[in-house]
């Protein structure tokens, strides 16, 4: 489906300079920044530049220098965090039955606990 993007959501807001954040790194077409409430230790967001919904409108229509971009800043926080040696949960919500709060892409980078099974609820 084709999604409609709110220019108006908190992380558009981010991108544009609107409201701070703790950035973790900034690449040309990606920003990785630290979440404000976070859920475990380290609690990363990584979102692209672009203008995406969730993930598989960024699948299925970004370029392929910002999906290269994405997944390798993805690859880089988790090299920074030191990530590799104890293990990390990688989240994309998307929409209502994924519980998506804010509808611009994101995957959340959790790690520095044990996390648990991967869904609690059913
Ligand atoms: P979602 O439920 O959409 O997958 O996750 C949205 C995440 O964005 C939540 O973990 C929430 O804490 C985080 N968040 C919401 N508003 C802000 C904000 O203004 N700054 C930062 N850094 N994180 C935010």
């Amino acid at each position: 489906m084709a999604y409609s993007y709110d220019d108006q959501n908190i992380f558009a807001k981010i991108l544009r300079g609107e409201i701070p954040n703790n950035t973790v790194l900034e690449t040309e077409h990606s920003l990785a920044f630290r979440d404000i409430r976070p859920q475990a230790p380290v609690h990363v967001l990584v979102i692209p530049k672009g203008a995406y919904v969730c993930y598989d409108d960024f699948a299925q229509n970004a370029s392929d220098a910002e999906i290269l971009d994405y997944t390798r800043t993805i690859g880089k926080v988790c090299e920074m965090e030191g990530l590799a040696a104890n293990g990390f949960r990688l989240i994309s919500n998307a929409g209502a039955e994924g519980v998506q709060e804010v509808p611009h892409l994101h995957v959340h980078i959790l790690a520095g606990r044990p996390l648990g099974r991967m869904l609690e609820h059913g």
